[in-house]
């Protein structure tokens, strides 16, 4: 389930407690881990630090591309549809030099969801944008190029994740991570006008159509 689309299913979330906090998998990126493609956290490591700093959650970092690919490595991307599609054989996942990445996507997204099993995950915060992580909006097709494509779907570890049962939220999803935030702080409250990626005008402007994973 993609919790941007469900906030019914945010709200019926139990109720942590420091003794006994959600249990919450993250793209390892977002947990500062240098584990982007080049060697860095993507600048991400700080944009939520103050929710992941509370004591009613435990993160659980992980990075499928690291596991499948190691760091520094070539930039994975969509061709042919989205994570289910790899899941279900119709799409690949190619590098900038055409090489065929799509087994190394599936042994991390594999890895991401036996933790998650593991761990006893109830949510996950994921990259928007990653052709793993990816939940909201992803390339379609190599992003470096002049002229980026994007689609509507998700990435393959995503798709895994959300297989297995495990709820997705993309850290640009700001009204959807608010809503999670005051649930693990009530005393907290949240700015007005927050959207979640699909409510940005940017992606209203450029990808109108429904996102295709909404029934999950
Ligand atoms: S695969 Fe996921 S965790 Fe790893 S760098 Fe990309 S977005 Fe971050």
């Amino acid at each position: 389930m993609l919790l941007a689309y469900h906030p019914e299913a945010v709200d019926a979330l139990r109720t942590p407690s420091i003794e006994d906090p959600w249990r919450v998998m993250v793209s390892g990126c977002l947990a500062a881990w240098p584990c982007g493609v080049e060697g860095t956290d993507y600048g991400l490591g700080a944009v939520l630090r103050d929710l992941f700093a509370l004591p009613t959650l435990r993160i659980v970092p992980f990075c499928p591309e690291q596991y499948g690919m190691g760091t520094p490595r070539t930039m994975p991307d969509l061709h042919g549809g989205d994570g289910f599609d790899v899941l279900a054989g119709r799409a690949r996942v190619l590098d900038e030099h055409g090489h065929d990445l799509t087994d190394a996507m599936l042994l991390g997204a594999r890895a991401m969801v036996d933790l998650a099993r593991h761990a006893r995950i109830e949510l996950a915060v994921l990259t928007d944008a990653s052709a793993a992580c990816g939940s909201q909006v992803i390339s379609d097709g190599c992003r470096l190029v002049p002229v980026r494509r994007h689609q509507k779907g998700v990435g393959v570890a995503t798709a895994a994740l959300l297989d297995a049962g495990v709820p997705v939220v993309a850290q640009r999803d700001h009204r959807t991570v608010a809503r999670l935030r005051m649930r693990l702080d009530p005393t907290w409250r949240a700015p007005a006008g927050l959207l979640d990626h699909h409510e940005h005008p940017w992606t209203r402007e450029h990808l109108p159509m429904p996102h295709p994973r909404v029934a999950r």
